[in-house]
């Protein structure tokens, strides 16, 4: 697990379906993504809509004074629906716990149980060895 690779809006791109070089639908990319925060690229759900992350004004969600705004709150429902994940919540851990501590529990949390890999959050694979 790689700070590196946790969003500002809480994912971790390290168990994302389009981190693993495939697409929402299953179909496989013709280029991984290296994750939002590396890539940089607007593309991100939220950078898209938000000029605080934008401009870099905050490195994470939580730090902003509109935490939680109504594009993150959208995107959470999804996620909550979707994907039985919480991007509220893991945004609350990094900022009462810290970073250290929130990576060793998604690396339990993503952890294949066959190989040890980690799983995808949107997809349930694991592209190690499904
Ligand atoms: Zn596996």
């Amino acid at each position: 697990m790689d700070p590196d690779l946790i969003s500002p809006c809480g994912i971790n791109c390290a168990a994302c379906v389009v981190f693993f070089g495939y697409t929402m639908a299953g179909g496989k990319r013709k280029h991984k993504c290296t994750g939002c925060r590396i890539s940089n690229k607007n593309c991100a759900f939220l950078k898209k809509k938000c000029k605080v992350l934008r401009e870099g004004d905050v490195t994470f969600c939580f730090q902003c004074g509109a935490f939680p705004c109504e594009h993150l709150e959208k995107l959470e429902a999804r996620y909550n629906e979707k994907y039985d994940t919480s991007l509220i919540s893991n945004l609350e851990f990094i900022r009462e716990k810290g970073m250290d501590a929130f990576l060793e529990l998604e690396a339990t949390r993503w952890k294949c149980p066959a190989c040890g890999g980690i799983s995808c959050m949107h997809s349930s694979k694991c592209y190690n060895c499904d």
